[in-house]
């Protein structure tokens, strides 16, 4: 029985996944990495030889976030099998450090069995906007029950879990980012290879939006303002993620309509996202919900590059003290004023973004996040040694 089982449902590559990666790569404790799903985080993990392996979770996985109490009872004859399989593995492990609602909710049920400490990450925020209440219930009853202790994303994650009646013992820590893809990038090269491949003329400001495309990620409330920009481009950096396919489409059709289809660029997912960030003018987060955390503003400003964000949730958190914009959230004029503004005085944009790029490297520094996180698995699971398997 050795080493840390780190759980997640997805096989996709979100910022709860990414984050995930980052710590399976940095921690000085033994650890392994389940997921239920084939795909590019399994495949990434393979890549970079963090021990991988796929667990069957059935039909936990077809269950969606707004889905209700019937839909949740139908999926129990197939999620018994997974159960007992997943307590067979958890039995192996000193630790089981659940990174997904559905990761938590499978394992506090193999929990009653396995008996083991039991970290929940919670990535999420914990309100109607993102989850039915028989989501939220049947996690956060589950957790109260089986998990030992709850690390949050940021402290509005942890209010909500807290409003949500969570009773665990809560750690805040933000997310860590790794420094390294930002440091020396040709900024001029990688803006020139953007320019050429996207068609943007050599003298546009380009503005952009990294973030998989879903409702409430706001792309719709940034496509609004670039229309009120003349002249300015807008690139779109991800893809859509978490069954959320017909977003796109609708993004689509709002070029059209806003007549802006000369000056908007849809790039799909990336994974050169530190160095696309160097090469832009302005990133802007457009979120119109609350977002949990909120990894590209704290990358925005680790790259150095002016970022204007929607004023909630752990954006609040990120942009301290004049090192962005912050604007509310669904305000395209607002926007579109912050996106004029920083194009018009670029000397006082590039000063502010420096600014920023300093407290992210102090604020956001992946080791220190790791280091965190290892502490609190370590006062959870003290019997754990350190050192890689
Ligand atoms: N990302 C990426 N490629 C893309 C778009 C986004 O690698 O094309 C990354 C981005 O750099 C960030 C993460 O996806 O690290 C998104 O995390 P965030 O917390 O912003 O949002 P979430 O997806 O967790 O809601």
């Amino acid at each position: 029985m050795t080493g840390v089982l780190l759980l997640d449902h997805s096989g996709e590559l979100g910022g709860g996944e990414l984050s995930l990666f980052d710590y399976a790569g940095t921690t000085r404790l033994p650890v392994q990495v389940a997921v239920f799903e084939p795909g590019p985080f399994f495949d990434r993990l393979e890549e970079a030889g963090i021990a991988a392996e796929l667990i069957a979770a059935g039909s936990v996985l077809n269950v969606r976030r707004d889905n209700g109490i019937a839909k949740v009872l139908g999926i129990v004859p197939s999620l018994t099998r997974s159960i007992l399989a997943l307590a067979r593995r958890m039995r192996r492990a000193q630790l089981v450090y659940a990174n997904s609602q559905k990761a938590l909710v499978v394992a506090a049920l193999a929990n009653g069995i396995a008996r083991r400490p039991l970290i929940w990450h919670l990535h999420d925020i914990m309100t109607a906007t993102h989850f039915s209440g028989t989501m939220r219930r049947v996690a956060i009853g589950l957790s109260n029950r089986f998990a030992t202790h709850l690390i949050a994303n940021s402290h509005a994650t942890e209010v909500s879990y807290r409003q949500a009646g969570g009773k665990l013992p809560v750690t805040v820590i933000h997310n860590g980012i790794d420094p390294a893809p930002f440091a020396d990038v040709d900024r001029s090269g990688v803006r020139a290879a953007l320019v050429r491949d996207a068609g943007i003329p050599e003298e546009a400001p380009i503005v952009a939006l990294f973030g998989r495309l879903s409702s409430w990620k706001g792309q719709d409330v940034a496509l609004a303002a670039i229309a009120a920009v003349p002249g300015a481009h807008l690139v779109l950096v991800g893809s859509a993620m978490f069954g959320d396919g017909a977003f796109e489409a609708s993004l689509r059709r709002d070029v059209t309509a806003l007549g802006i289809g000369d000056r908007v660029h849809f790039l799909g997912f990336r994974s050169d996202v530190a160095a696309l960030m160097t090469g832009v003018d302005v990133i802007v987060h457009a979120s119109t919900a609350p977002e949990p955390f909120g990894r590209v503003i704290a990358e925005a400003m680790m790259a150095g590059t002016p970022v204007v964000a929607s004023a909630a949730g752990g954006a609040i958190e990120i942009v301290e003290d004049g090192t962005g914009v912050l604007v509310p959230p669904g305000d395209v004029g607002a926007l579109a004023a912050a996106i004029r503004h920083l194009i018009a005085d670029p000397v006082a944009a590039v000063a502010m973004a420096q600014r920023a790029r300093a407290t992210a490297l102090a604020r956001f520094a992946l080791p220190v996040a790791t280091a965190r996180t290892d502490a609190v698995v370590l006062t959870v699971a003290p019997g754990i040694v350190s050192g890689r398997t």
